[in-house]
């Protein structure tokens, strides 16, 4: 385990990374700044919280690499009262930025115990504008909607579900990596317009009809 001081420089560089990598948007740079990614991590990973790729964090399910948090959150090009929604809390590291960059954050986890953990530390950080929630986010949150943005964290088959699409406020953003085999694609889609954005890599969305997903 590093000190805190050593987590301090850690994040530092790392913003030094992103910002070279063509990350630009001033709230997403200072949030990532600030949370401390070694917290969502597995203690005994602690010390590689802040290298350029997803770790283990139980439950056969992965934090993903500040990179890609990054870049997503960009995408979302959120206003500082937007409402969000995430589908795949994983680790809450992700929502813990977000919730720097926004209004509000309703975040929803498949798995009980990575919802938990999440919700622990992310109240132990004090981001308390950030809730998460036990079930199946391919279903959104009907008793929140509409949401200015929405951010998918685990891969879908074909297209973004389309709950989450009817959830979605007028002029909001959805973004969804949508593929195969942990292969894909970033699409974002905006007043019915959709973008491929980049080549992704995510764990899969596992919906109702997918019982064997745990
Ligand atoms: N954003 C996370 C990483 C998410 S990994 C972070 O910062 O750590 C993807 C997560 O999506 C996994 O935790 C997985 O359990 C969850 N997931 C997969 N299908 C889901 C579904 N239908 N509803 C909610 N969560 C789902």
């Amino acid at each position: 385990m590093g000190t805190a001081q050593q987590y301090v420089r850690r994040r530092a560089d790392m913003v030094g990374r992103l910002r070279e990598r063509g990350i630009a948007d001033r709230r997403v740079l200072a949030a990532m700044a600030e949370v401390p990614r070694e917290r969502f991590v597995p203690r005994e990973l602690a010390d590689e919280a802040y290298l350029d790729r997803p770790l283990r964090i139980g439950a056969g399910q992965t934090i993903s690499a500040p990179g890609i948090v990054a870049y997503m959150i960009a995408a979302l090009e959120l206003a500082a009262d937007s409402s969000v929604l995430e589908v795949g809390t994983g680790s809450g590291y992700a929502a813990a930025v977000l919730s720097r960059c926004c209004r509000s954050v309703l975040s929803v986890e498949r798995h009980r115990q990575l919802a938990r953990r999440a919700h622990t530390v992310l109240r132990e950080l004090g981001y308390d504008n950030v809730a998460v929630r036990v079930g199946d986010g391919s279903e959104g949150a009907p008793d929140c909607a509409p949401f200015d943005a929405i951010s998918v964290a685990a891969m879908a088959r074909q297209t973004p579900p389309p709950a989450l699409l009817a959830q979605l406020a007028a002029g909001g953003t959805l973004l969804c990596p949508v593929g195969r085999s942990h292969r894909g694609t970033l699409v974002r889609v905006r007043d019915g317009h959709v973008e491929r954005l980049q080549a992704v890599a995510f764990v899969p969305l596992i919906t109702g009809d997918q019982p064997n997903g745990s």
